[in-house]
C-alpha cells in the first residue's frame, strides 16, 4: 500500500472519530469491520491506532488475526456474524466479544466452550428488531427468556444488545427499540449503526458502531 493510501485511511478514521464525538458524548467505540479487507489495509488501520475490529466469519478472522494478535496485545476482536455451535471453540479462543448470541442452544455451547478454554469473552445478544425471517437474532419478545438462559443457567457475561435494522426501513425506530430493550434489562452495551447510519445510531445511544465500507472503502 502506498503512503498516500494509508494516510487517506488514517484520515477517514479521524473524520469518523470526529463525527462520532460531535454526535454523542461520550462517543461510541469505533469497531472497524475488517471482513474481506486486504492485509495492507488492516495493517494501515493498525498503524493509524485502531485496535477494535469486527469480523463476521470465524475462519476469516483467524486468517486476519491469529498472528497479528501476538503483535498487538491491546487488540480487541469482536464476532459480529452468525455463529454455528460447531465453531464455538474457535470463536471463544479468538474473540474478546461475541455480539451474535441469538438462541439457547448457542448459549449452552458457548458456556461449555468457555469452561473448557478457561476464557470468558463477553457477549451481546443480537435482536432481530425488524422480525425478518431470513435474519439472525432473537425476536424482541424472545429476548427475556434468552437472557435468562444465558445469564442464570449458563453464566455468560452478557454486556449488551446488537441489531442490524432492515435495509429498506428507516433505522431510527430500530435503534430506539434496541435502546429501550437494553434499558429494560439493565444492559449497558448497544451495538448499532453501520457505514450509512452511525451518526444517527450514536444519537440514539449506541455504545459501539460497526463500520466497514466508510472506513476501509468498498469491499
Ligand atoms: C459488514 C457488517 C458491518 C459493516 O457494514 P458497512 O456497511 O460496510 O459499514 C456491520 N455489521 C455487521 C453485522 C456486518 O456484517
Amino acid at each position: 500500500m502506498t503512503d498516500t493510501a494509508s494516510i487517506s485511511l488514517a484520515k477517514r478514521r479521524d473524520d469518523i472519530l470526529a463525527e462520532l464525538a460531535q454526535a454523542a458524548s461520550p462517543p461510541p467505540c469505533l469497531v472497524a469491520v475488517s471482513k474481506t479487507q486486504p492485509d495492507e489495509k488492516i495493517d494501515a488501520m493498525l498503524a493509524a491506532g485502531q485496535r477494535v475490529f469486527g469480523e463476521n466469519r470465524v475462519q476469516e478472522a483467524q486468517a486476519h488475526w491469529a498472528e497479528r494478535r501476538a503483535e498487538y496485545p491491546d487488540l480487541e476482536l469482536r464476532l459480529i456474524g452468525p455463529l454455528q455451535t460447531n465453531k464455538t471453540d474457535d470463536a471463544v479462543a479468538l474473540f474478546d466479544v461475541i455480539e451474535t448470541l441469538d438462541r439457547d442452544k448457542l448459549a449452552r455451547a458457548l458456556a461449555k466452550a468457555m469452561t473448557a478454554a478457561r476464557r470468558h469473552p463477553s457477549v451481546y445478544i443480537q435482536v432481530n428488531t425488524g422480525e425478518e425471517p431470513q435474519k439472525a437474532g432473537v425476536t424482541p419478545d424472545g429476548l427475556a427468556a434468552l437472557l435468562k438462559v444465558a445469564v442464570e443457567e449458563c453464566g455468560l457475561d452478557v454486556q449488551g444488545l446488537m441489531c442490524i435494522p432492515p435495509v429498506d426501513e428507516p433505522a431510527g425506530p430500530h435503534f430506539a427499540l434496541l435502546a429501550k430493550l437494553a434499558r429494560r434489562h439493565g444492559l449497558k452495551g448497544l451495538s448499532m449503526g453501520m457505514s450509512g447510519d452511525y451518526a444517527l445510531a450514536a444519537r440514539f445511544g449506541a455504545t459501539d458502531v460497526r463500520i466497514g465500507t466508510a472506513l476501509f472503502g468498498a469491499r
